[in-house]
């Protein structure tokens, strides 16, 4: 017995995506920058590519660079923006304290470079305003990036609305929009999106291949250096079988989105009720504004990585914080963020489901947490200070 869910970290491919990808690792293999009739192939499929990935994103084709995946677009984006911002004097950019490190770890360089970093609170329910954007832009803001969805707590940002105030104040607007595809209708052009990144393996495509959005006009700076690929924006050699697996991944879920955000928010639902039941329990981020395939709990009096490693035997495969951060004793930033004590924010659960989820899979899941949540309370020394008084309980 083996249920998957941790699709937040990475998803299966799908069979569409692996007979996308086939013919052109052993057919049409031919380099795309080569000249004969192999390499145009190679190459006509690359632009047939791009041409597909535009339509999703309501963008132009020229707008559309590939990458080696989300981390690589989030770093191109935000150096471009910055680079641009300084030309003109403005070194101030605004975020949000809960961005993935692919956004935070790039800001920390360019604050060492001497821009001025602004991250946005996004309060207990993990929620940003356009209201808290309007009030941090400034005369010499280059940049505003927030993410489309939280990858911990999976809660949706307006970004159509923090898309408007940017355009509005003249201001670059990136979003890092990796948990969102293939989940939430996506539209840069309606959504006043100026950049935005995606990843291949957040959507049952390969890994290692993403895709950076940026409207024609904006002069992306090289993170790569080399060749003249993707009109001088990014070189080395396309990853082509990737790129058509992420293609093909990428349009088999928007074309779905519909039916599978239904049955999965069910499925969803189901679960938040199941452990919710469980006291002494809470889930973070908002129920609302919430990606469908996303639970993330906390527990009081247990520790999430002896959680996880019990729910790994019965054969339940979840996430405690992101998969970036475990292995390290820090607790999850994001958890931070919205406001949970330490020694409340170690003990997290993510469960980031899928349409190939079942009721039977979400049942047991359900039934395997408790028990493990029981077990590990029954012989935690915090839980017995808890329950007899000795100290108090913070989630009531
Ligand atoms: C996974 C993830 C990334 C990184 O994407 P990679 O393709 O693994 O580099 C960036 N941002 C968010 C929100 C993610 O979930």
């Amino acid at each position: 017995m083996r249920i998957y869910a941790d699709n937040a970290a990475t998803t299966k491919m799908s069979r569409t995506a692996i007979e996308a990808m086939l013919p052109y690792m052993d057919k049409i293999y031919a380099n795309p920058s080569s000249l004969h009739t192999l390499g145009q192939e190679a190459k006509e499929a690359l632009e047939n590519a791009r041409e597909r990935v535009a339509k999703i994103l309501g963008c132009e084709p020229r707008e559309i660079i590939f990458t080696s995946g989300g981390s690589e677009a989030d770093n191109q984006a935000i150096v471009s923006a910055a680079r641009i911002g300084a030309k003109k004097g403005k070194k101030h950019i605004i975020s949000t304290v809960f961005e993935h490190h692919a956004v935070l770890h790039t800001l920390d360089k360019l604050k060492k470079e001497g821009f001025e970093i602004t991250l946005l609170d996004v309060g207990e329910k993990g929620l940003v305003t356009p209201q808290q954007v309007e009030e941090a832009i400034r005369e010499d803001t280059a940049l505003v990036t927030v993410m489309f969805a939280n990858n911990e707590i999976g809660t949706i940002q307006p970004i159509k609305e923090i898309g408007a105030v940017c355009r509005n104040k003249g201001v670059l607007f990136h979003t890092d929009a990796v948990q969102a595809a293939g989940h939430l209708h996506i539209d840069v052009k309606e959504q006043n999106i100026d950049m935005l990144s995606l990843s291949g393996h957040k959507f049952h495509g390969p890994k290692g291949v993403g895709v950076l959005y940026a409207r024609k006009g904006i002069a992306l700076t090289n993170i790569i250096e080399g060749g003249a690929q993707e009109k001088g924006r990014r070189a080395g050699t396309e990853n082509i079988p990737a790129i058509m697996g992420m293609t093909a991944a990428l349009e088999e879920a928007v074309k779905n989105m519909d039916d599978t955000t239904e049955r999965v928010a069910a499925l969803r639902n189901k679960l938040i009720d199941g452990l919710s039941a469980i006291p002494h329990s809470i889930l973070n981020g908002d129920s609302e504004n919430r990606l469908p395939n996303n639970v993330n709990f906390c527990f009081e009096g247990i520790e999430g990585e002896s959680l996880l490693l019990l729910l790994d035997d019965k054969g339940v495969c979840a996430s405690s914080g992101s998969a970036c951060t475990s292995g390290s004793l820090d607790p999850s930033h994001v958890l931070l963020a919205i406001g949970r004590p330490h020694e409340i924010a170690h003990g997290s659960l993510r469960l980031s489901i899928s349409e190939e989820n079942t009721e039977e899979e979400i049942d047991y899941i359900i039934n395997a947490v408790v028990q493990v949540v029981f077990y590990l309370r029954s012989i935690s020394p915090v839980w017995r200070d808890l329950t007899e008084g000795r100290q108090q309980f913070v989630i009531k």
